[in-house]
């Protein structure tokens, strides 16, 4: 039977992911990039494809498998990936998702990169892990290049290297390399002293590494860094999958795991027996040196977490502006404006906030704006990725039976919404970190309080929102209350960009929805009076 009009939206996929986010291009600009913006509209089109969607689709629908040993009973430890995986990946390192900021530094490569990242995370997140592990690790690797010399001659050429390479082959074979890392085991993730792998020193420069890994993602990556107790302490240790002379490291890959979400990518678990691995930094240094990875990796799951909430913001707007019932478009109807509004200001606020974050990456070491960082990594990390999961659900449900079924892409997104929460500090442990900067970095706070005073007396809430948050960083608030401080200072951070930044009727509207008492327990209980349909307008992927 031909159905004439069966009602249903076009297809969302075909459209310019750069190109059609008002929000994302205007930070990007605004933030330090407006020399990427060619670039970022050739990367937001390729993105855009019904066949990098496609790929998306494939590469998570057939999930990668961990082959131990060959026929002939020798270990191998490989993973099998789609061939979508593949191109998934080169697409990316061609573009430089793994690198670009350290392969072709200049003022603004952070926003750029931020930019680029936040839209893959709008189609793809499994990929996105490797990418970041690499990103996240190349600035600590080149920091111990002076120590270990092969380190700058063999490793950072290819980390740095717009390619993709998924050989198992010694790195001196290869054209580009990935990193992975491995701190958290059974008996413990947050709490990382209670770490029980063992790395001994072995006599010739490097050490025996005996234990396990928990999670220990991107197996095939080239390298990992991971944490172990050597005789000084717990300590930072370089892993390459083979060694100098080819052979195989002793990292033995147990099973992947069954996964939630992020099933394109493969997770898994890890022994190590005899394996060898050379230590970075001082034995007992292990957390001050991985750090410098671990503030990447939150700032990129605080990016990607702003990329899911667009990919779903947007596909859920572009449905309400094409599917009508009861005789008017859904985006016309009162009470879904609200809750597309809502959505609206979700989207754009994370966008808004990640872009920003970014360009304090940008910053240099020693500035007020590196400063800034320190707390507004945690507080974002935790932020932003906790609003994905509601948000996502929400814009869902705007696809009505639609958004459950599998081919419209967003029960993936809702699978995936929780991880970034997940790891790389969990809620919580994000939400200690920043009471801990807070209290113990004058720097940080100082910085804070200067960035939400350059937005006094634009809204009045705001200014009363920041006032109280500066009594309650001062009054030294016990752990209980550290969720709340983080809060504040997301909502304070995002309504004063926005009322420095955005259209006057969304940052009115953001301020009167998020700023004091008024939390909304869910999505689309805006405040009546506010100009929503030109929010929706604004956020509308077109
Ligand atoms: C898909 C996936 C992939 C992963 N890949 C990797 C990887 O490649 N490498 C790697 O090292 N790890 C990886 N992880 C592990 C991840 O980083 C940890 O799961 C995470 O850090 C939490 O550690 P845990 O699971 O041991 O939980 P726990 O540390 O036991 O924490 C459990 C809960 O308690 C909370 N909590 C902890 N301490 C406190 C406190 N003091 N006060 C209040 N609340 C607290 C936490 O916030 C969390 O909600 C991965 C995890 C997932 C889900």
């Amino acid at each position: 039977m031909q159905v004439v009009d069966a009602n249903q939206p076009p297809p969302f996929e075909g459209r310019n992911l750069y190109r059609t986010h008002r929000a994302l291009r205007e930070a990007a600009a605004r933030e330090g990039a407006e020399w990427a913006d060619a670039r970022l509209e050739r990367w937001g089109e390729v993105l855009g494809r019904p066949d990098t969607f496609a790929l998306a689709a494939r590469a998570n629908r057939n999930s990668p498998e961990l082959a131990t040993f060959d026929r002939f009973g020798n270990r191998i430890d490989e993973i099998a990936f789609d061939p979508a995986w593949h191109e998934l990946m080169a697409m990316a390192m061609r573009e430089g998702e793994h690198a670009s900021p350290w392969s072709e530094p200049r003022p603004g490569a952070q926003v750029a990169r931020a930019a680029a990242y936040l839209m893959h995370a709008e189609v793809e997140n499994g990929t996105q892990c490797p990418l970041t592990m690499t990103y996240a690790a190349a600035p600590l690797l080149s920091r111990h290049a002076g120590t270990l010399a092969w380190l700058g001659q063999s490793w950072l050429p290819r980390l740095h290297a717009h390619d993709y390479d998924p050989r198992s082959l010694p790195v001196a074979g290869k054209r580009s390399a990935l990193i992975g890392m491995g701190m958290t085991e059974r008996q413990g993730g947050s709490d990382v002293r209670t770490n029980t792998t063992r790395a001994e020193p072995a006599g010739d420069g490097a050490y025996r590494v005996n234990g396990h890994k928990w999670f220990f993602s991107a197996p095939m990556c080239d390298a990992h860094l991971i944490l172990a107790q050597a005789p000084g302490g717990l300590s930072c240790l370089f892993l390459p999958r083979f060694l100098p002379d080819g052979r195989r490291n002793a990292v033995l890959l147990q099973r992947l795991k069954d996964k939630l979400g992020n099933r394109s990518n493969a997770s898994s678990e890890v022994e190590f027996a005899g394996a060898t691995a050379w230590l970075l930094g001082d034995e007992g240094r292990g957390v001050p040196v991985i750090i410098d990875m671990v503030r990447h990796t939150r700032f990129d799951c605080a990016i990607g977490s702003a990329g899911l909430i667009r990919g779903a913001v947007a596909q859920a707007l572009h449905h309400a502006a094409h599917r009508r019932a009861f005789g008017r478009a859904l985006v016309e109807q009162p009470l879904m404006q609200n809750v597309l509004a809502d959505l609206a200001l979700e989207d754009e606020a994370a966008t808004t906030l990640a872009l920003r974050l970014a360009r304090s990456f940008d910053a240099p070491a020693d500035s007020a704006d590196a400063a800034l960082a320190r707390l507004a990594t945690p507080a974002l990390k935790y932020w932003i990725c906790k609003r994905a999961p509601a948000v996502v659900a929400e814009a869902m449900e705007v696809l009505g039976g639609n958004g459950y079924v599998e081919e419209s892409m967003l029960p993936r997104l809702y699978r995936e919404a929780p991880v970034n929460s997940i790891w790389e500090g969990s809620g919580n442990v994000m939400c200690l970190d920043v009471q801990r900067a807070a209290q113990r970095e004058p720097a940080a706070l100082e910085a804070l309080m200067a960035e939400l005073a350059l937005a006094r007396g634009a809204n009045g809430r705001l200014d009363r929102h920041v006032e109280a948050l500066g009594a309650m960083l001062a009054s030294g608030a016990g752990e209980a209350d550290a969720r709340r401080q983080s809060a504040a200072i997301a909502v304070a951070l995002a309504g004063a960009l926005l009322a420095r930044h955005a259209p006057p009727a969304l940052a009115d509207a953001y301020c009167a929805s998020r700023l004091g008492e008024t939390g909304t327990a869910t999505l689309g209980m805006l405040p009546t009076g506010l100009d929503y349909a030109a929010i929706i307008r604004r956020g509308m992927p077109d």
